[in-house]
């Protein structure tokens, strides 16, 4: 059995801990690996590295720091379908998916890689008589990532790219159940020139987590996960002083008006809500149908389901992958098996015939779902889509408004002023018009608002620099100085 351990001070190590987890290959049901499981006392020696490592790194000019993002950039190109292969078997996403998250993850690098434009302050010249003022953004020393299982590879991208390039050294704490690409990742990032120490991965699970939290030597936390454990990560990092940016779950209403174009939006309801088999953060779980075309787009939707391939990635040509569990697809199913006892309609019942081996569902649409029924209620995270008519836009905006997540958002439809209203109405971090999975590219910042982000400040682009930096005022009056040498040299940094 092939088992994982951590990576430190640029090497693999095993765990001394005695504990480990189980990593399916989820398309088989059968166990692929096992992963160690930290101690507290292992993830404090992880930390202690980090430690040692940041004075060096934090010295490390920006040219050179940017160079090692520049390298890092062609490492992942280079390795994009090793980095996918890896996480369709630990994850189950088919191929394609997994490459997708890949290049949204590789964008992170590509915006660190601008890091000496990024970390530029500003600079007031003689705001009082002969004294100058200026802005400059220092790391915060070691910080930590932990991440969900959905995304394996795009999310650890989000957070290291900037706090790396930021200058800061780190400990990703990725999901128990598929870290598989963040090892990969961490020795691409050695290739890439990285110096030892500076990136560590410390696998484990909630006592690896509660470790980190405590430990004084983490200056900040960035968190993506479901909002019980973000609420948790967040009130106790920030009690134990820490910055913390904590992402939680989900649930994501797509409102689509009368005017809509409706095969489009069958086609983006279809996309959206069983991609990867419902399991991310951004899927569409609720569509919000007016009367007048519910109907319709409800027939639509359920012509499209019978050509999703569902299956094992390994096949060419499958869409949908199994979910990450058999646990975790038992409990998507009790919401199908739920349904219809709380008054809803189960217009296409996925439980039926999905493939035998593995933890498949196939996809499950429900109808008339309302506020107070669990499936409209609750995150299901799997490849469920339900539908709740409203009688138009205001109806709708209201249910959105009143859900308490707030994480993306989309609206369907030909008029411009609706479209525009509700960009401006709508109480959720993420909005899409007329596309139904709206991830912010890497030079903005995506985030939540309500239960489906703690903190103040959205994960990776402008707001990822600023979370990974404090920033420090410099007040300063020189006397006329004669300093200068003379040197022939061209100027480098490096
Ligand atoms: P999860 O909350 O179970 O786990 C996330 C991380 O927290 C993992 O590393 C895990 O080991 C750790 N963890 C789990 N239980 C813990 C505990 N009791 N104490 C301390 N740490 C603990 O989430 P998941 O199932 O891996 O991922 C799915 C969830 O993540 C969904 O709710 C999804 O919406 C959310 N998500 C959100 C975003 C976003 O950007 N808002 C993105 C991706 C996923």
């Amino acid at each position: 059995m092939n088992s994982i351990g951590h990576w430190v001070n640029g090497q693999v190590v095993s765990g001394t801990s005695g504990r480990s987890g189980v990593i399916w290959n989820p398309a088989t049901g059968e166990q692929a690996a096992a992963v160690d499981l930290a101690t507290a006392a292992e993830v404090d020696d992880v930390v202690a590295v980090a430690k040692a490592a940041f004075p060096a790194w934090r010295s490390t000019n920006l040219s050179r720091r940017a160079e090692v993002m520049f390298h890092l950039r062609e490492l992942i190109d280079a390795n994009r379908k090793e980095i996918a292969s890896l996480v369709s078997a630990e994850h189950g996403k088919v191929l394609g998916d997994a490459l997708g998250e890949v290049a949204r993850g590789l964008e992170n690098v590509e915006f660190a890689c601008g890091i000496p434009n990024l970390l530029k302050g500003g600079y007031s010249e003689q705001a009082s008589t002969g004294i100058d003022v200026y802005s400059i953004k220092q790391p915060l020393g070691v910080v930590a990532g932990i991440t969900p299982f959905n995304f394996p590879s795009m999310v650890p991208m989000w957070m290291f790219a900037n706090a790396l390039a930021c200058g800061n050294t780190f400990v990703l704490k990725p999901s128990e159940k598929d870290p598989s690409a963040s090892m990969f990742l961490a020795e691409l990032l050695k290739q890439a020139g990285l110096p030892d120490g500076c990136f560590n991965v410390v696998n484990g699970d909630k006592e690896a987590v509660d470790a980190l939290l405590a430990n004084p030597d983490v200056q900040a936390v960035s968190f993506v996960g479901s909002t019980p454990i973000a609420r948790y990560i967040y009130e106790t990092g920030t009690k134990n002083g820490k910055r913390v940016q904590a992402l939680g779950g989900a649930k994501n209403h797509m409102l689509v008006l009368p005017d809509a174009d409706l095969d489009m939006a069958a086609d983006a309801c279809v996309s959206a809500g069983y991609g990867s088999a419902g399991e991310r953060c951004m899927a569409i779980s609720v569509v919000l149908a007016a009367d007048s075309i519910a109907d319709e787009l409800v027939g639509k939707i359920k012509d499209r389901i019978p050509s999703i391939k569902v299956g094992p990635a390994s096949e060419e040509g499958n869409e949908m992958g199994p979910l990450i569990t058999g646990e975790h697809r038992d409990k998507v199913a009790g919401y199908v098996a739920g349904a219809e006892g709380e008054g809803a309609t189960l217009v296409v019942d996925g439980r039926r015939g999905p493939p035998e081996h593995g933890f498949f569902l196939n996809p499950s649409l429900i109808d008339n779902a309302k506020p107070g029924m669990k499936v409209y209620d609750d995150e299901i995270f799997g490849p469920v889509l339900s539908v709740t008519r409203v009688a138009g836009y205001a109806e709708g905006l209201a249910l959105i408004n009143d859900n308490p997540f707030g994480n993306g958002t989309a609206i369907f439809t030909r008029d411009g002023g609706a479209a525009r209203q509700f960009q401006f109405d709508v109480q959720v971090g993420m909005v899409g018009v007329n596309v139904p999975i709206p991830v912010p590219v890497s030079y903005y910042s995506f985030g939540g608002w309500k239960a489906s982000l703690f903190g103040d400040t959205h994960m990776y682009g402008p707001d990822g620099v600023n979370f990974y930096t404090r920033s420090k005022v410099v007040t300063s009056r020189w006397p006329d100085p004669s300093t200068s040498t003379i040197d022939l040299g061209f100027p480098q940094s490096r």
